[in-house]
């Protein structure tokens, strides 16, 4: 492909636009995906659920960690988990909590201290390392009452399977150096109120950080029940932006962007990486904020404006759920261990960590992405500029009709940050991004119109 780049004009696409088609697999990565454990993640699963219960009313007293019951003791052996896979990678994990006392609301009956966990692996060099990437999963659990403090709540599903997610990618990435930083996360007082997250998300935004892609995996256990699809796991997206001004609204409104959150994106990327990386499990994306009823972990990040999406099983089994353990009328009802399918926790973890992987091998996204609108013609011409980081070594336009949920068509552009292209931007959505030198994409982003 030639490209005539002016100093100041655009350059017409001289190839021809393609079918888009699965970014290349990279061999490290693929690698790591073997290494995902489906035998660590039941023994992290099942240490979870021997704390008894995970409320987040539930004991933290020193007493109460020694004896290993409640969420107290829950917490610090995450903690103590996270040090192990820093001691295994000679220190290149930072182990921090972020804690907090909630004052007392609709299911905090009086102040509670409420503590996340995270392990940071900082990027390899300065500039990409302040664009992170992050995983988490909730560590509280709950039976069938919220305010349950004392009866067993084992969680091994809700959300037991999300925090052995954020513990397996820690183990297995924290073996590879990334260019951008990678978090991992376990939150608590998700079933409070999303206090936990809340709080977090908050608190990155108040410091500035650069978090571009956020992965909550709530519920993605695999219930054994009959009508389980163990082949899918079901991907949810806000549409409309939680964090969207009055005017960021008006203009989605005006050009048809209620498709195209950066959550859209986010959950569009985890598709793609699925078909070039076989977690042994396919994404289903579902555009929406989450099921009905229910909320999660990832909206607390939207609301902060940043991109985030759920993870969950296909089907849930609503008996082993929010439920004290027992059996009526031959229901056995409760979150047990043995409901867990753990292949497919680990399916679903492999999932996550390619999606991690990628963008954090990737460059940032391109900056300043506009779309020309001075003038009434079929063309389109986009221009850009060059993310920080020096990994960027060409882009791609990418573009979909206005009926498609996927990207369809891709025109490579090698290091050029303008390009006219034959194909009228009132017909299809376009998106750019930035290309490294082993083929890995960074997220796409949607031009703003320029007049
Ligand atoms: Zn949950």
């Amino acid at each position: 492909m030639v490209l005539v780049v002016a100093a100041n004009a655009a350059a017409r696409a001289q190839s021809k636009p393609e079918a888009i088609e699965p970014m290349p697999a990279d061999a490290r990565i693929a690698a790591a995906l073997q290494q995902v454990s489906a035998e660590h993640i039941r023994a992290n699963i099942e240490k979870l659920v021997s704390f008894g219960t995970r409320a987040t009313l539930s004991a933290q007293d020193p007493g109460s960690i020694v004896a290993g019951r409640g969420i107290g003791a829950a917490r610090e052996w995450i903690k103590t988990e996270f040090e192990r896979y820093s001691r295994d990678c000679g220190g290149c994990l930072e182990v921090k909590t972020d804690r907090f006392t909630e004052q007392p609301a609709d299911r905090i009956p009086q102040p509670t201290e409420i503590t996340n966990v995270y392990a940071v692996l900082k990027g390899s060099d300065a500039e990409n390392a302040k664009h992170i990437v992050l995983v988490t999963g909730h560590y509280d659990s709950r039976n069938s009452e919220a305010l349950d403090a004392k009866t067993d709540a084992p969680g091994a599903n809700d959300d037991g399977s999300g925090t052995a997610v954020s513990l397996e990618c820690a183990r297995v990435l924290s073996k590879m150096k990334f260019p951008a930083t990678i978090i991992f996360l376990a939150v608590a007082g998700e079933e409070q109120g999303l206090n936990g997250s809340r709080h977090f998300a908050k608190m990155a935004k108040d410091q500035g950080w650069n978090i571009e892609a956020v992965l909550n995996n709530d519920i993605v256990g695999g219930d054994k029940s009959a009508e389980q699809d163990h082949r899918v796991v079901r991907v949810f997206s806000e549409g409309l932006p939680a964090a969207a001004a009055e005017q960021d609204i008006r203009r989605i409104r005006g050009l048809g962007g209620e498709s195209d959150s950066g959550s859209r994106q986010l959950a569009r990327y985890v598709a793609e990486v699925g078909r070039t990386y076989d977690a042994g499990v396919k994404p289903m994306l579902i555009f929406r904020l989450d099921r009905y009823l229910r909320g999660g972990d990832h909206y607390s990040f939207n609301q902060q404006g940043f991109s985030a999406v759920r993870f969950t099983e296909f089907r849930e089994d609503f008996h082993h759920q929010h439920q004290n353990v027992r059996t009526e009328n031959g229901i056995e009802y409760g979150d047990l261990a043995k409901f867990v399918d753990f292949e497919y926790v680990a399916r679903v973890a492999r999932l996550n960590a390619a999606t991690l992987a990628t963008l954090a091998s990737a460059p940032p996204p391109p900056a300043n992405v506009h779309l020309l609108t001075k003038d009434l013609e079929n063309d389109s011409t986009l221009s850009w500029e060059a993310p920080p980081g020096g990994l960027a070594m060409g882009y791609e336009v990418v573009w979909r009709g206005t009926t498609s949920s996927e990207w369809e068509h891709v025109q490579k552009i090698g290091s050029g940050t303008r390009v006219t292209l034959p194909v009228s931007k009132d017909n299809v959505i376009f998106a750019v991004r930035a290309v490294d030198a082993e083929g890995h994409r960074s997220l796409p982003v949607v031009p703003v119109p320029e007049r």
